[in-house]
């Protein structure tokens, strides 16, 4: 049994990670300012001994006693993370700073949440680790490019100067029960203009890619990387490597809920990456994981959660 912080534990991912480290016994702290976190995310594990729940910002100093800190904290969708672009690089650099800072005094392990916006519009395909990057550093999505890169610096300069046992995990388009039905992407808008009927939103002409995550395997990925054996800090792509072109989403989703609902184009936001597919063959061979669920299994799922939110 473990201490652990998870920081954004009321949000998508950070509620399916609480309730897996409580499941396997651990005591958690779930931390969160519920900018775009949830309780009823977590409402089931409230009153559970193992688990506890503080209404805190990160970018202000959090003192506790843990064993290990997941920093999920952070808006994650466009939509969100745009709304305040200065909070949200406020979050990724103090917020980061104030749980290296804890990791460091209590000598806990820390795992970032990054992301594969690190990687901006990229010119390789698919990504891999050592590649840099195209980012566009003052653009609309910079404030979070730049922030989640700003953190991987943070992160391994309290490496390098301080032995914080970190991780590192770039985290690519994960989807599941959960995600904010106001989030803006692209996976609960097109269930939701699809279960409603209405057109469905493809931004451009739809020939950007992407590559679609479920959340038991992003969660199992997670947990599997904190605590593996070989002490590899990363950084470590997490993802599902199966690309869609989001024209041929729309398509899928449209199949999926039976919907009557045509397609409709509007206008590509600035910067938006054309192509995305994590190369996971580090994954696969340091902590020895692949998703393993299939892309229609786990639309399925995600469609009957937005079916009981939205009646
Ligand atoms: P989310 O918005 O559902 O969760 C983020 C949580 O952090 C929310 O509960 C929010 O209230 C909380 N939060 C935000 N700012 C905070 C602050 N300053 N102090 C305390 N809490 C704060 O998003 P998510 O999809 O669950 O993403 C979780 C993490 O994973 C984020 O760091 C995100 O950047 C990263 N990530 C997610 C994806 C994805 O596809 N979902 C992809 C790459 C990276
Ligand atoms: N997208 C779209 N219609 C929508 C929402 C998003 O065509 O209603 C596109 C968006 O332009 C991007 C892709 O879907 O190319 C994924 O967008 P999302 O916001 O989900 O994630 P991100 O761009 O951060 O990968």
């Amino acid at each position: 049994m473990k201490r652990i912080l998870v920081t954004g534990g009321a949000g998508f991912i950070g509620s399916h990670l609480c309730e897996k480290l409580v499941q396997d016994g651990n005591d958690v702290i779930c931390l969160d300012n519920f900018f775009t976190g949830n309780k009823d995310n977590i409402r089931h594990l409230i009153g559970d001994n193992k688990f506890e729940l503080v209404r805190h910002d990160i970018i202000k100093e959090y003192y506790a006693e843990v064993d290990q800190i997941y920093n999920l904290a952070c808006p994650a969708s466009p939509v969100h993370y745009q709304y305040n672009p200065i909070k949200t690089v406020k979050t990724s650099v103090m917020g980061v700073i104030n749980m290296l800072g804890l990791a460091k005094r209590c000598k806990a392990k820390i795992l970032q949440a990054s992301t594969s916006e690190v990687y901006g519009d990229p010119k390789i395909h698919p990504q891999i680790e050592a590649y840099w990057g195209n980012v566009n550093p003052i653009g609309i999505r910079s404030c979070y490019d730049e922030g989640k890169r700003c953190a991987e610096t943070l992160m391994m300069d309290y490496y390098r100067q301080n032995n914080v046992d970190i991780r590192i995990a770039r985290i690519f388009n994960t989807y599941g029960p959960r995600m904010a039905v106001n989030d803006g992407r692209v996976v609960s808008n097109f269930i939701i203009q699809a279960l409603k009927n209405e057109p469905l939103t493809v931004y451009g002409d739809g020939s950007q890619t992407r590559s679609f995550c479920y959340i038991s395997d992003l969660i199992e990925a997670l947990i599997k990387f904190m605590n593996n054996d070989k002490n590899f800090i990363g950084p470590l792509n997490l993802g599902n490597p199966e690309e869609h072109s989001i024209l041929q989403f729309a398509k899928i989703i449209i199949k999926l809920t039976n919907s009557n609902s045509e397609i409709i184009f509007k206008e590509l936001p600035s910067d938006d990456p054309v192509q995305r597919e994590p190369d996971i063959s580090a994954a696969k061979k340091i902590i020895d994981w692949a998703p393993s669920v299939e892309l229609e299994y786990g639309l399925k799922k995600t469609i009957e959660y937005f079916k009981s939110i939205l009646s």
